[in-house]
């Protein structure tokens, strides 16, 4: 599942494809997925993407008529561009198969033969955005930008892992909470995207066990402690590493789908269980546990 630094590094792809180009025409293959499409999606036509932002794991492509386009790759969705050289290449733009249903004809680029391509934006110039998701727990939405501060999605999203955020912000969200501090990391209320497998690297930096009582970080005064301040620097340095590294594999015009960030970014406990730990010194074993129905992982020995 991509997870916010993959989503930054498909926005950043986007923005290579997609920024400043006015869409021709939509197709769409299915009525929706996790929800319904939007019925007005085809009123895209005309429309100039003047701006593609980020808010948690939704992709927000800000269009010139101040309507915005809202998705969520859900579970597996992904994004793959064509230049208008490629897009031409794939005539015809449309196979039927399988009675009567569409299939893409770049399924040989973008997998299981194009019968996941659910969306296809096509650009005044040729080039083309293919919306791929096997799962199909994605989500589309297109509204008026005035509704974004009350979107049903959007309203109740905490702050983001980025400046200004810092330790007094989580202080005051994690005072007097008894949940697991793993647990209130993963919180979208509390903080949103950092996403469970740097929320487990970031405890292991911070050498803080995830079974601590989160409200146990927080003075009596509401202020941050000391450790608390350690964990939010490693946050920060964990999310910055893995986008650095997503960004890094990007190319124009290639798969946007953020995968690619996770293997290039080596992880120190997480998938790592009964591995030794690699905090220098410290000489414990990688454990796994579950929390909340999802695995975390941590040394037992120096994460307390
Ligand atoms: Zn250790």
């Amino acid at each position: 599942m991509p997870e916010l630094p993959e989503v930054e590094t498909v926005r950043q792809g986007l923005l290579q494809g997609m920024l400043n180009k006015t869409f021709d025409d939509v197709l769409v293959r299915r009525e929706g997925l996790r929800y319904p499409f939007p019925e007005d999606l085809p009123t895209l036509a005309g429309t100039t993407v003047v701006d593609i932002r980020r808010r948690a794991k939704y992709l927000l492509l800000d269009l010139d008529d101040g309507r915005v386009l809202l998705s969520h790759l859900g579970m597996s969705g992904r994004y793959t561009l064509f230049d208008s050289d490629e897009a031409a290449a794939a005539k015809p733009l449309l196979r039927t198969v399988n009675g009567g249903v569409p299939v893409s004809s770049f399924g040989d680029q973008t997998g299981h033969g194009g019968k996941h391509d659910h969306l296809e934006f096509i650009f005044t110039d040729g080039s083309r955005a293919v919306y791929t998701d096997p799962r199909r727990f994605g989500i589309v939405d297109l509204f008026p930008s005035e509704e974004e501060a009350t979107h049903k999605l959007l309203a109740s999203l905490g702050p983001e892992p980025f400046d200004p955020w810092g330790a007094k912000d989580l202080a005051s969200r994690l005072q007097g909470r008894k949940t697991a501090v793993k647990l209130a990391l993963l919180d979208q209320k509390i903080v949103v995207g950092v996403g469970n497998i740097y929320v487990c690297e970031s405890l292991h930096r911070a050498g803080i066990s995830p079974r601590r009582e989160a409200g146990g970080l927080v003075r009596k005064n509401g202020a941050p402690t000391k450790r608390l301040e350690v964990l939010v620097g490693h946050i920060k340095d964990v999310i910055d590493e893995a986008i650095e590294a997503g960004g890094s594999t990007l190319n124009d015009f290639a798969s946007v789908d953020g995968t690619l960030g996770y293997f290039a970014h080596q992880f120190a406990v997480y998938g790592r269980e009964g591995q030794p730990c690699e905090k220098s010194g410290c000489g414990g074993v990688v454990r796994r546990i579950v929390q909340s129905n999802r695995s975390t992982f941590f040394c037992p020995t120096c994460q307390r």
